[in-house]
């Protein structure tokens, strides 16, 4: 009798930050190792991976219902393993073993590098709960998959010690832990070999990263990982406001191919507020840290996270938020409605902002920030800008790409597509809140022109 073989093949779901879209790729890299093919089809699957997010409650409620659907192919009697990964998995551990018959390992985030002996391990008949914060980790640099992606992601500090009121990451992520500098450098050396033209450094709070057992901060380490030839961009995420120093404030002004954009998570424009969330700086700190990044590059775009309807927010308070926004002028708001985390201090703080209220300051926020990105964006109509092409934009015949600072730029590909991956120049025709329209012009034919976006009155 003829038997039927096929590859087998894996389906990776990936919610929340780019430390998970890198914990994917390090789990595709392992899976691929083995000889199992990616799909982008579950019911093709043999073994499902979703890797979750626990920020926010609504995503970790999505976590049961999503699983509940993979559990279905099991029905047809096909062999298919499912793990449940990320920081859903490190909070409920062997819960989602209970609750979920079907299950077969729960994996948290500081475990990845050990899925192939997970997986080793479930196929002897064990369902294994792999999750905690070992003190050796295993991370193959030559075991992720990368394939696909326009920049490459490097991991320089992983969990977090801050203990901000709202937030469940120093529980699913663990305490602070920096990785050495020369393990950091040859990896992106690695990535550099392989053509990539953009880094970025990934942490928690990533400008908190020191050299283990030794005096080096993150204001070294950009010196010498900027320095790297062939590095065309640099990027980083996510940066603490608290955690900016003069020096590194030095380096960004200093590098010009650390790109002129820069995530930093502000929360709240009251002090009050920040208080309760234990920030550890105040409106006028983060402002005045601000206008120090404007004066060493004045093209830097800056983008934050909000959260409205902290416990006890007044409309007093939510107003200094919205003055803070206008103020600093935004190119990206990621806002959300407070949502409340399991051991986490907030919840205790009382004063719970009713539901309607919240999402009505969160409108509000929303279109204020609209306003702004519009205005920017349209400042920039009429220049031409570096591109790095990330994909076939969703008209026939064009492509997308990313501006210096992060914009998403959509032009016509011409006879000659530009690769994925490569760089080109595109004039900016028109201008809309959340991406841009240009068109390809040849290299040297028009002058270049920094991306410079406006502001809308800048304090401190
Ligand atoms: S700095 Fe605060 S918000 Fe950021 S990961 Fe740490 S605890 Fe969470």
């Amino acid at each position: 009798m003829e038997v039927s073989r096929r590859p087998r093949r894996f389906f990776i779901e990936t919610w929340g930050c780019q430390m998970n879209e890198l914990d994917s790729q390090r789990m595709a890299g392992q899976l691929m190792q083995q000889g199992i093919l990616p799909t982008r089809e579950p019911r093709e699957a043999d073994v499902i991976l979703l890797n979750s997010c626990s920020v926010r409650e609504k995503a970790e409620q999505k976590v049961y219902s999503r699983l509940g659907e993979y559990r279905r192919l099991k029905r047809d009697g096909r062999e298919l393993l499912i793990g449940l990964c990320g920081c859903v998995a490190q909070q409920e551990g062997e819960r989602a073993l209970a609750r979920v018959p079907d299950l077969d390992f729960v994996l948290g985030p500081a475990r990845v590098g050990e899925l192939q002996d997970v997986l080793a391990r479930r196929r002897a008949g064990e369902r294994v709960v792999a999750t905690g914060f070992p003190a050796e980790r295993t991370y193959d640099v030559d075991a992720v998959s990368r394939h696909g992606e326009y920049k490459g992601m490097v991991t320089i500090i992983e969990g977090c010690n801050k203990n901000c009121t709202f937030c469940i990451v120093p529980q699913t992520r663990g305490p602070e832990r920096s990785r050495p500098l020369a393990e950091i450098v040859r990896e992106v050396r690695h990535l550099l070999d392989y053509g990539f033209q953009e880094v970025e450094l990934l942490g928690q709070t990533v400008n908190h990263w020191r050299e283990p057992g030794g005096d080096l901060d993150f204001a070294d380490l950009l010196e010498e990982v900027a320095a790297l030839p062939g590095l065309e961009r640099l990027r980083f995420v996510t940066s603490y406001p608290r955690d900016f120093t003069p020096r590194m404030v030095e380096q960004v002004g200093k590098h010009a191919n650390i790109c002129p954009s820069l995530h930093l998570p502000v929360q709240s424009g009251a002090d009050s507020v920040l208080r309760r969330m234990g920030r550890g700086y105040t409106r006028r700190e983060y402002l005045d840290l601000v206008a120090q990044l404007r004066r060493a590059r004045p093209d830097l775009a800056l983008s934050t996270d909000l959260i409205v309807g902290f416990p006890g927010e007044t409309e007093e308070e939510f107003r200094l938020t919205l003055e803070l926004v206008e103020a600093v002028g935004f190119s990206g708001v990621y806002a959300f409605k407070y949502s409340p985390r399991p051991g986490t201090a907030a919840p205790r703080l009382g004063g719970a902002v009713d539901a309607e209220e919240a999402s009505e300051r969160l409108q509000r926020l929303f279109a204020l920030q609209e306003g702004i990105q519009r205005q920017i964006n349209a400042a920039l109509v009429g220049k031409s800008l570096e591109v790095i092409v990330t994909g076939w934009g969703k008209q026939p015949g064009t492509q997308t790409g990313r501006t210096p600072c992060h914009r998403v730029i959509h032009f016509a590909a011409g006879s000659e597509p530009v690769t994925l991956g490569g760089v080109t120049r595109v004039q900016v025709e028109e201008a809309f809140a959340y991406s841009l329209l240009g068109r390809r012009i040849e290299l040297g034919g028009t002058s270049g022109t920094a991306e410079t976006p406006g502001t809308t009155g800048q304090e401190g």
